[in-house]
């Protein structure tokens, strides 16, 4: 490991050299404020700063220098144009408490990105409209089936049940739970999709809401999710699509198309705002018209004239969500996106994406084990469960081997029905090269797991940790150097 900046400094080694003072202490300073000794800063010249910080930046893993196959859910490549428009002034510097005290007037163009946008998102999903302020996605999710409790109660149903499939992301359970819903969960079936005839066996009457996420964690597509929505709409049971991964359907399907009555979407992920390490997110909801009267506040109206404006609160709106806007800058990035791609710009990412995911999948097919011997959508699930039970070779080891060709490790151990599992989503920005250039590294893993199983111990070798703890770098993360 690298020295610190404190291990560094030499006392005396100056970085600046400022005249000595010619005037006297400023007289206002109350003395008992000020420190008694001098801090403990690290001396240093403004090169040896330089230098280091500069060092330790190229310690940096990004997407900008090497392929990141977690994909559009952590890292896909953004377009820098929408960083940009995002640093424009007139949006960067808005001040927020022209919301809180409704001045319209001064906000203007904000207000139309923001019109703009949930009309794009409207056409995209085949919604009927959309709350902008939910700050993530599983705050949409929160919402949404906030929404749907709204339009149960209502109408006087008595609802006790959310429907969750296994294949579905961890944040749907918890939502449904976290509203105070009872979760039934579904296995799934041979293909990786909700198994139709298990379910039939749970709907009844008392389910609200039928939590589908798609394509679902094993990145596959429900190839029966348009009888599931007739059969939970038999029971006025609401269809609730997880959409926070639209890289796979963008321009091809629309959610409000099949019979969904509510999606959420990732801004972050799909359009364009980097948010990798907990960056700021949107999780916009969208609605069928039986659920328009329950958004919560904010939304943005247009008449000629008037211009742009937040609307009133509808009577049965559950109120508010968000302070101000939510993320305006994420929700504008998104924007940005979907306007310089265009209607056939977004199809081919889509296009794009999917085709990536099943050529690695095909790639790889052969070295490691398939879980569900089909075409996948924007990502590919592979497993090394037979190569660790002859070799003992895991998924991780190949992950830490993968860290010493520049690559970064995909996605491991998830989904969670999948043993050993290996998630891999390149998405659409790769080219061939890339892709051509990290499939024959994990095929080079599995070589190697085959004729020196034992060499794995080492890997990675050129980084500055090599195998960490892994449950303690979980369990107790200490990232902060204390002086002695
Ligand atoms: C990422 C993700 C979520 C949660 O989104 P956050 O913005 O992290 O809250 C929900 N569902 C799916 C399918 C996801 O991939």
């Amino acid at each position: 490991m690298s020295a610190t900046i404190f291990e560094k400094s030499h006392l005396g080694r100056a970085g600046i050299n400022l005249p000595k003072q010619q005037v006297s202490d400023a007289p206002t300073l109350n003395r008992e404020l000020l420190r008694s000794e001098k801090a403990k800063l690290p001396e240093l010249s403004e090169f040896d700063v330089v230098r280091h910080f500069t060092n330790l930046s190229k310690k940096n893993f990004s997407i900008d220098s090497n392929f990141y196959p977690l994909g559009s859910c952590t890292m896909k490549y953004n377009p820098k144009v929408e960083e940009r428009v995002g640093a424009l002034d007139g949006f960067a510097n808005l001040h927020p408490h022209h919301i809180t005290n409704n001045k319209p007037e001064f906000m203007q163009g904000a207000l139309e990105s923001l019109k703009i946008l949930e009309d794009d998102l409207k056409e995209i999903t085949g919604m009927d409209a959309f709350t902008l302020t939910p700050e993530a996605g599983a705050h949409g999710e929160m919402t949404g089936i906030m929404l749907i409790g709204a339009y149960h109660k209502k109408r006087g149903n008595k609802k006790r049940y959310v429907i969750v499939p296994d294949s579905s992301h961890g944040t749907n359970p918890a939502t449904a739970a976290m509203v105070d819903f009872e979760v039934i969960t579904v296995k799934s079936d041979k293909n990786g999709a909700m198994d139709v005839e298990a379910f039939k066996e749970v709907i009844s009457d008392e389910v609200a809401a039928v939590m589908m996420t798609v394509p679902n964690t094993v990145g596959l597509f429900n190839p029966g999710i348009k009888e599931i929505c007739d059969i939970a709409h038999e029971h006025d049971a609401l269809m609730y699509y997880d959409g926070a991964n639209l890289n796979a359907i963008l321009g091809l399907i629309r959610p409000g198309d099949i019979g969904f009555d509510v999606v959420h979407l990732n801004l972050h992920k799909t359009f364009a705002t980097p948010h990798g390490g907990g960056g700021p997110g949107a999780g916009p909801v969208g609605v069928r018209e039986h659920l328009v009267e329950f958004l919560p506040q904010l939304r943005v109206g247009y008449e000629d004239g008037k211009g742009y404006f937040l609307k009133d609160k509808s009577p049965d709106s559950i109120g508010r969500i968000s302070p101000f806007f939510g993320n305006y800058l994420v929700m504008l990035r998104a924007l940005v996106y979907m306007q310089t791609l265009g209607r056939e710009g977004m199809i081919n990412v889509s296009k794009k994406a999917v085709l990536n995911a099943n050529y690695v999948l095909a790639k790889l097919k052969d070295y490691l084990d398939v879980p569900y011997d089909t075409f996948c959508m924007h990502e590919c699930v592979l497993s090394a469960e037979s190569l660790y039970k002859k070799y003992h070779v895991s998924t991780l080891d190949i992950a830490k081997y993968l860290l010493d060709f520049g690559l970064h490790a995909p996605t491991i151990y998830f989904p969670l029905i999948v043993h050993e599992a290996i998630m891999i989503e390149p998405t659409e920005t790769e080219n061939i090269d890339s892709i051509d250039y990290f499939c024959q590294k994990v095929i080079d893993a599995v070589e190697l797991a085959k004729s020196n199983p034992e060499a794995f111990k080492e890997f990675p070798k050129t980084l500055p940790i090599s195998r960490a703890d892994e449950t303690k770098a979980a369990r107790s993360l200490n990232i902060r150097w204390q002086q002695d």
